[in-house]
């Protein structure tokens, strides 16, 4: 999961408990405060009906139930029950007294003065009310449907911010974290585009001292680093193989000399022979990896220009053909090339055609009848070279390693060859943005493809 989503949801989910705890507390102690509040409006007016009842001597129930029933203060479904010490009722409300009770709820009342219960939805208030010639006890009951319709919309109030608010942090989280991350993506891209040919490129650094900026500071530094460790090792292997080929050269000639000047002792003839074939063999080597510091030179800066790579295809095989005249090339089109551009590439013609040199070189040298097959086939975004053989084939598991420096598969120990030719290839596809594919399969052929974007 990328990053910025990552954050996103962390700092929501965050965001959302945070938001649902208070909430929660809000509407907890809303209502609690709702539940007082109501008590508190029954015991007034339990209070204030006993104190009509035992005070003003001129109302009697009767009249009392007029006046409660009539103040703008009743509560909803209000009922109020009156006891005297015998647990009689001597007021109600209502003609039945709608508020259950038995003796033990009345005598628990009177050890606690006071108790607060519920019955059903309704609010019960208990009260023993001692002002009077003899004890009382008031009951008073109601509904606080104002209370709850004002938790109700609280509750629903409550239930929209939430999601409104966790919407918003959502957004919002998403923008920001990927605002922060741009930077760190900035990177990313330009990261992508550096390769070991390329490693005089840097990072663009941002003026901020912040955590980004000092990354791409320290990227730049090891990229210095990586670049001057690249150099030294590059200039060693130029410099080592360049010496050494002046040593082998006149090494070769003296054997040569002492050939020439031994020829009736055929023992020694033999271990000339054997010397010689070495000499040869270790020539080859130093050429190579003289060759191979070389293409990394060029690469280094290459020189690019439009080359038509069709014509650049012909060239390579007529260059072929001087040096060995038994190849055999068969060069097609799969498709006529809707438009001159889609064979047009923008690189660098020398080293394109050393690319093609050595894979219609290996294509014919690997294969008995020595001949290949080049095959170029255009579309709107790339021009690609398929070079095929019916030779002696790759098996799989060398496959993935035949553009190593070196590599040579166990089949191909017959032939002539150090294993540079197609790393330099590889090198040199990439450094103008191509691809290099092969398939193959032992003793049946195989197919170098070369795909480069054209102009
Ligand atoms: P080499 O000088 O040995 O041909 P390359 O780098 O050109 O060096 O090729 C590396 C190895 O890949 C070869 O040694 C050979 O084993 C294998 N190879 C390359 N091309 C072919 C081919 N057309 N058919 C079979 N094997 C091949």
């Amino acid at each position: 999961m990328k990053i910025r989503n990552r954050i996103a949801i962390q700092f929501t989910l965050i965001v959302a408990t945070i938001l649902i705890v208070f909430s929660g507390l809000v509407y907890t102690v809303s209502s609690d405060f709702r539940e007082e509040e109501f008590y508190d409006r029954l015991k007034n007016k339990a209070r204030t009906t006993c104190q009509f009842l035992v005070k003003v001597q001129e109302i009697d129930a009767t009249l009392l139930k007029i006046i409660d029933s009539n103040t703008l203060t009743t509560l909803n479904d209000e009922r109020i029950v009156v006891f005297n010490q015998h647990n009689e009722i001597i007021y109600t409300t209502a003609d039945q007294p709608s508020i259950n009770y038995d003796h033990n709820l009345l005598n628990k009342i009177r050890g606690l003065k006071e108790l607060e219960t519920y019955q059903g939805k309704d609010q019960v208030l208990g009260l023993l009310y001692e002002e009077g010639n003899e004890p009382l006890i008031v009951l008073a009951a109601a509904y606080d449907q104002f209370g709850h319709n004002k938790l109700l919309n609280l509750r629903n109030t409550l239930a929209w911010s939430l999601l409104i608010g966790m919407g918003m942090t959502i957004l919002l989280s998403v923008y920001f974290a990927g605002n922060a991350l741009k930077p760190i993506a900035d990177i990313n891209g330009q990261v992508t585009t550096i390769t070991a040919l390329n490693l005089k490129h840097r990072l663009q650094e941002a003026n901020s001292p912040d955590e980004i900026g000092q990354l791409a500071t320290n990227f730049n530094i090891v990229l210095e680093k990586l670049e001057l460790a690249f150099d030294q090792q590059r200039s060693f292997v130029y410099h080592a193989s360049h010496e050494l080929r002046t040593p082998l050269a006149a090494l070769k000639s003296e054997i040569q000399l002492a050939q020439h000047q031994l020829k009736d002792q055929p023992d020694i003839r033999e271990v000339l022979f054997n010397l010689s074939t070495d000499i040869e063999r270790l020539i080859g080597i130093t050429n190579s990896l003289l060759f191979l510091a070389r293409s990394f030179e060029d690469l280094g800066r290459l020189q690019m220009k439009p080359v038509r790579i069709d014509e650049l295809v012909f060239l390579a095989r007529e260059e072929l053909y001087t040096t060995h005249p038994e190849y055999t090339i068969a060069i097609d089109y799969s498709n006529l090339p809707e438009s001159e551009n889609h064979t047009l590439i923008q690189g660098n013609e020398a080293l394109l055609k050393r690319v093609f040199l050595n894979l219609f070189d290996n294509a014919c040298k690997y294969s008995p009848d020595r001949s290949a097959r080049v095959l170029i086939t255009t579309d709107t975004a790339f021009c690609a070279i398929s070079v095929s053989d019916t030779g002696i084939g790759i098996a799989p598991d060398d496959l993935p390693h035949i553009f190593e420096p070196f590599y040579r598969t166990p089949n191909a120990s017959d032939y002539s060859g150090y294993g540079i030719g197609l790393s330099v290839c590889h090198r040199i596809t990439e450094a103008h943005n191509g691809r290099i594919y092969v398939t193959s399969a032992p003793d049946e052929g195989s197919t170098f493809r070369l795909k480069l974007p054209h102009i």
